[in-house]
């Protein structure tokens, strides 16, 4: 049977950072595509409700209803601070510090950190903001925030490259499969 992922955009419609929703169910769509590819079984998943608890719960019965037998889920997001300097890629964890690994090393790959862009790495986060996210999934989970909005030089470089960006977790996620 074909591995089972979700991809998940962070946020309820009109929260999160400025953009930050509609940048990511475009990288959401570009991710179906390339992993319907790779030959995995995809379930795209967009929030709707606003308090946050209620919305993972909702996440979670709807992910384990589509794909009973999930085995990763990916929350997509990027960061937005009151700075404009604040700069770097993360990737969130709970249980599955491998799968959170195989995203950071895939990202440092394709896009090495020579725009004075930090390499953050893998960030464990078993509460506080997207831990519900990481408890809830069903499948193995990482929350990506892979660039900060908020950070001018980075914001030109990422701005388009919603396929590029989709691509490095798509790779990563084939690469993390792969080595199970
Ligand atoms: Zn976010």
């Amino acid at each position: 049977m074909a591995k089972q992922i979700a991809i998940v955009v962070g946020h309820e419609p009109g929260g999160g950072a400025a953009g930050e929703r509609g940048y990511n169910l475009s990288v959401q769509s570009f991710m179906d595509s390339q992993l319907r590819a790779a030959g995995f079984d995809v379930f795209c998943y967009t929030h709707t409700l606003k308090p946050y608890g209620a919305r993972q719960t909702a996440m979670a019965a709807a992910v384990k209803k589509a794909q009973p037998q999930n085995l990763i889920c990916v929350e997509l997001h990027y960061n937005d601070v009151d700075t404009a300097l604040a700069n770097g890629h993360q990737f969130h964890y709970n249980a599955s510090k491998g799968l959170a690994t195989a995203f950071a090393k895939e990202w440092q790959k394709t896009f090495p950190g020579s725009r004075a862009r930090q390499d953050k790495g893998t960030y464990h986060t078993p509460s506080g903001d997207g831990a519900g996210f990481l408890i809830k999934s069903p499948g193995l989970a990482v929350l990506v925030e892979p660039f900060f909005h908020s950070n001018p030089t980075e914001w030109v470089f990422y701005k388009d490259k919603h396929e590029a960006v989709a691509a490095v977790y798509s790779r990563a996620i084939t690469n993390f499969v792969k080595n199970l």
